[in-house]
């Protein structure tokens, strides 16, 4: 593990463009559960099925209870682990260059980065459905459910719904990114929700190398990416980071 450690922190040290893709894994350390995996908050029910576009239009008032509000309490408690204040340091160091998250819940800027592509937009704001008017997701009264507007219309998150497609800008800007980094880092994604997947493989066809940071092997393992270092997010990060402050 030593070896590999220092293998990636070397690969890191002598990359001239770094992006990292994240997944919900790098949250996990922060006490945000993935959908994926065990021992996740989300057993109880499908993520993947409450979290879809068609169920909220349906019964806003059950995808509030059931996932929208416990990710308000959740999210509310998190702060960056040392996997994201790791990836802040590396943009302080000049050598990360854009962090494209599938993440919504904001760590990467608490932490520090500064070029962030939410993918799957952000939880920190609603709209309303009928005038478009927003409101900060913490801000909002749960008493009533689903939470309503002024005007009477219903508050939906400003986040990216399974089913919706990615704002277009975000998606060039990803693309642009994975193009033309050469090195990218994978980190606690699955790999497996599309189109976020598919920016290793732009990677590793324009030349980049990937290396992924997961406990678990994922498609892009082996394949199109060349190294994984099979630790949890935020204890690997730590690990690379001292080797890389003291090769740097
Ligand atoms: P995902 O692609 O985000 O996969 C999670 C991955 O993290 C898995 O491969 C798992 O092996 C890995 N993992 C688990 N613990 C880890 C750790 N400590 N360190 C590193 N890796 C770890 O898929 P998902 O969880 O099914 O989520 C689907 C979508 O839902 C995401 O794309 C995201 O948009 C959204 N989501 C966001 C959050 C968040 O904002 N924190 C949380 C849950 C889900
Ligand atoms: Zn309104």
């Amino acid at each position: 593990m030593e070896d590999l450690i220092k293998k990636v922190a070397e690969h890191i040290v002598s990359a001239k463009h770094l992006v990292a893709l994240t997944g919900a894994g790098i949250s996990v350390e922060s006490g945000i559960p993935p959908f994926r995996g065990k021992g996740g908050l989300w057993e109880k029910f499908d993520p993947m099925e409450v979290g879809h576009i068609q169920s909220f239009m349906r019964d806003p008032e059950k995808v509030w209870r059931l996932l929208i509000s416990e990710m308000r309490n959740v999210l509310k408690a998190a702060r960056p682990n040392a996997a994201h204040l790791g990836l802040a340091r590396l943009e302080e160091l000049g050598i990360l260059k854009t962090v494209i998250t599938q993440n919504i819940d904001g760590l990467h800027q608490l932490a520090g980065n500064r070029d962030v592509i939410e993918f799957h937009g952000n939880f920190a704001w609603l709209r309303c459905l009928d005038c478009s008017s927003r409101e900060e997701t913490v801000a909002v009264d749960l008493a009533q459910m689903p939470p309503r507007c002024a005007c009477g219309g219903i508050y939906r998150p400003e986040c990216v719904f399974f089913g919706e497609t990615i704002p277009p800008a975000d998606l060039d800007r990803s693309q642009i990114a994975s193009s033309t980094c050469d090195l990218m880092l994978v980190m606690g994604c699955s790999a497996v929700v599309q189109p976020a997947a598919f920016m290793p493989v732009i990677a590793k066809q324009s030349g980049a190398l990937v290396i992924e940071i997961n406990p678990e092997p994922t498609p892009l393992t082996g394949a199109t990416s060349t190294l994984r270092v099979p630790e949890k997010a935020g204890k690997a990060m730590r690990e690379i980071l001292a080797e890389v402050e003291r090769i740097k």
